[in-house]
């Protein structure tokens, strides 16, 4: 049998052409004056659904040439002469023009497309291997393979999405809760580069009338009182201050609530978690002090995501290194926690060290009297045994500190454990409240604050009594630094950092 001769189907000088044409339309961005600007004309393929086997997958052709391509690739209708937002039903083909799959061809004309370029999508049988052969008779066509997020990052550099925009499809592919993708889908729209735009409008505005009192000197007006502009400064850093107060919701939204479980040997932590994440993840041991390493499981309670870290126990001195490294960690733990699980043992007498932790107990732990199941049943059941058991014990929690009867054996409690850890999430206000609705990440946030310096800086000027020349410079600066957050002004490799986050095909 003779290989099928593989030839090109379209010429590289078809799609040069069309690239060229393309490249006549591009918004105006920075980016575009580096060296990778002819990289992001070229056509692109990839898999825009997941691998496996599914009903349907769907491969995505972007760029000047991607009806070309897919023209060549598709039976059943000339893709050429489509008109946007069409659907066709045809064959692909490879390229001995055998038929690899029955699919539907979506034609959709810059740039009323996701990535603002010609795309081209066949919506296939969910099998990897027809995905492959797509894709690769793509490739013989003159496409090149989508690298990770670039579908995101052509939007992006045409214009359809700003960068927080385009980090909002990251979060929400990436979202695990209702939370968070609630979140994202606002980012998405627009809301976050809204509320930045504000500060730096009012910051921009004021620049122009500056900088216009600068031009007419000699006319002696004064363009902005000192007041007016002392204002509006205040304005715009409150406004900053508002998005900075978002970073700990951003992290929660994104990685989770941290809950910490702490507690002597042997008082049941890990049963514990295991019972609250129902799986069997973190050792269980009869010997004290086994737990030597932080085990981290995530729980989705109510919407809201969960970090729960069991740790090694709160043994004050241990002669083992590596128990004591893993001590160490869970002090760590502790202390960066949102909330403590202070777990304790129905089963013996309150220690010293346990009365003390109770005693110096921070807002937003909750005490899990565990092993209840030990204990009479007149001691065990209602709403105050543990706190009852508690005092019985000599211990006194501090006011405003939950205490919660629970067996991780019989799994009795473990509802009203979970309810605790869900009013602890409201009490401290650690998911976004429905005003909000905007989180930040943390490169904005690290953007913000470097915004904030220069409109304190600004305001310092100001009260200095500085030539204008230094108040527009510093203004100039703040209004710079907040681009960065919608992408105005950003470097090549802040965009490869960001979209290396993406999956290919997205
Ligand atoms: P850790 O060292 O605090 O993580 O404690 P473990 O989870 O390893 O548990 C220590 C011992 O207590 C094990 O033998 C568990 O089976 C037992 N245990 C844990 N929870 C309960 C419980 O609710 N009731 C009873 N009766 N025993 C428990």
């Amino acid at each position: 049998m003779t290989a099928a001769r593989v030839e090109p189907i379209l010429s590289s000088t078809d799609v040069l052409d069309a690239n060229e044409e393309f490249g006549m339309r591009r918004s105006l961005r920075g980016v575009e004056q580096s060296p990778l600007a002819g990289h992001f004309d070229q056509t692109i393929v990839a898999p825009a659904t997941a691998s496996g086997a599914a009903g349907l997958a769907v491969v995505r052709l972007s760029g000047a040439g991607a009806v070309a391509i897919g023209a060549r690739l598709f039976r059943g209708a000339d893709l050429l002469q489509s008109d946007s937002h069409r659907a066709h039903h045809g064959f692909v083909v490879d390229a001995a023009d055998t038929r690899i799959d029955e699919v539907l061809a979506l034609v959709l004309r810059a740039p009323a497309s996701y990535t603002g370029e010609d795309t081209v999508e066949f919506s296939c049988h969910g099998s990897a291997q027809v995905v492959d052969e797509i894709v690769d008779a793509a490739l013989r066509a003159g496409a090149r393979l989508a690298e990770p997020g670039e579908f995101t990052r052509r939007a992006f550099l045409n214009g359809k999405l700003d960068l927080s925009q385009a980090e909002a499809v990251a979060d929400l592919i990436a979202a695990q809760t209702r939370a968070a993708r609630r979140a994202a889908l606002e980012q998405l729209r627009g809301r976050l580069s809204a509320r930045v735009r504000d500060a730096r409008d009012t910051l921009l505005a004021m620049l122009a009338e500056i900088e216009a009192g600068i031009d007419f000197v000699e006319e002696d007006i004064e363009f902005l009182a000192r007041d007016e502009a002392e204002r509006r400064g205040r304005s715009a850093a409150e406004m900053i201050a508002a998005l900075l107060a978002t970073a700990d919701e951003g992290v929660h939204l994104r990685s989770g609530i941290r809950v910490s479980l702490a507690g002597a040997p042997n008082v049941g932590k890990s049963s514990l978690f295991n019972a609250l994440v129902r799986s069997p993840r973190a050792i269980v041991t009869e010997h004290a002090g086994t737990t030597r390493d932080v085990v981290h499981e995530t729980l989705r309670l109510g919407g809201v995501l969960m970090q729960l870290e069991d740790t090694a126990g709160l043994r004050a001195a241990t002669a083992d290194p590596v128990e004591a490294i893993g001590i160490e960690r869970s002090r760590r733990s502790h202390r960066e926690a949102d909330i403590v699980l202070l777990v304790l043992d129905a089963a013996r007498a309150l220690q010293a060290e346990e009365a003390a932790a109770i005693h110096d107990a921070a807002p937003g732990t909750i005490v899990a009297l565990n092993k209840v199941d030990l204990l009479p049943p007149a001691m065990r059941d209602g709403t105050q045994a543990a706190a009852t058991w508690v005092r019985e014990q000599g211990g006194r929690l501090p006011a405003g500190i939950e205490a919660v009867a629970v067996s991780a054996q019989t799994r009795a409690g473990v509802d009203a454990l979970t309810e605790a850890l869900g009013r602890q999430v409201v009490a401290q206000r650690l998911v976004l409240q429905n005003d909000g609705l905007v989180a930040i990440n943390q490169r904005h946030r690290e953007i913000l604050l470097r915004a904030e310096h220069a409109v304190v800086t600004f305001m310092a000027s100001l009260e200095a009594d500085e030539p204008a020349e230094i108040l527009a410079a510093d203004l100039r600066r703040a209004v710079g630094v907040l681009g960065e957050i919608s992408g105005e002004q950003v470097s090549e490799e802040i965009l490869d950092a960001i979209f290396s986050r993406f999956c290919i095909g997205k």
